[in-house]
């Protein structure tokens, strides 16, 4: 199988390539698929499988066939896709895996956590990003202070969502879940499947693909 094979566009496969992959992982031989659909997934998965590639390059691929999508990546929108990762690494991380991917479509990203001045991201947000990737608590703080719009995303996703609730994020991702519009598309990434977890899982996803590596 290529990465074209899985339904991914010349861009985006193009950027992949240039990264020096060139054959999915067994979780992203599963996953872009799916996601691709437009399903929402559970997914089991260490890191170290490729499971940011997983779920970045099929969300890439969404936004590219069903994008008003502005033609420079410096023109203002909406954001789309919302990706909360338990910590400021992981959350950095999978944003720079957004930017490299996407880096030959129109499409942007960018990134807001806490530690960290508040100001820089309220710009960030002000011209908008197709892709948030965020940390729950700042988040939060953007939504409680005016500085974020949440009303136009389209897909979210809880990556390592083992990790969020071990640090006690189970209530700020309810009250995010809470302001997001109904309709969308969720993805769900984790390491491991306690109790907490089945009942996320359920409480977010409608009838999900699911799949194990
Ligand atoms: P992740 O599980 O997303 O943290 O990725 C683990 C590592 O595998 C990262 O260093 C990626 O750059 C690398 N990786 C992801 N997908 C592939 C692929 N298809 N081929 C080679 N390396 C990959």
């Amino acid at each position: 199988t290529t990465f074209s094979d899985l339904g991914l566009s010349e861009s985006i496969v193009r950027a992949v390539s240039e990264h020096g992959y060139t054959t999915p992982t067994p979780i992203q031989a599963q996953a872009i698929p799916a996601v691709i659909k437009g399903g929402d997934l559970l997914a089991g998965a260490q890191t170290g499988t490729g499971k940011t590639a997983g779920f970045t390059l099929p969300i890439l691929e969404r936004l590219l066939r069903s994008a008003p999508a502005p033609k420079n990546k410096t023109d203002r929108r909406n954001i789309r896709v919302l990706v909360l990762t338990p910590t400021r690494e992981l959350a950095a991380q999978v944003e720079e895996s957004v930017a490299t991917y996407g880096k030959h479509t129109p499409l942007n990203s960018g990134v807001i956590f806490g530690g960290v001045g508040i100001n820089p991201q309220v710009k960030l947000l002000k011209t908008g990003v197709d892709v948030l990737v965020a940390t729950p608590g700042r988040l939060l703080d953007h939504h409680q202070q005016g500085t974020i719009d949440l009303r136009h995303i389209e897909i979210l996703v809880l990556d390592e969502a083992d990790r969020m609730l071990d640090m006690g994020f189970i209530h700020d991702i309810k009250k995010v879940l809470a302001i997001l519009p109904a309709k969308r598309q969720n993805l769900l990434f984790s390491a491991t499947f306690s109790d907490d977890i089945k009942t996320l899982a359920d409480k977010l996803l409608n009838n999900p693909a699911m799949i194990e590596v």
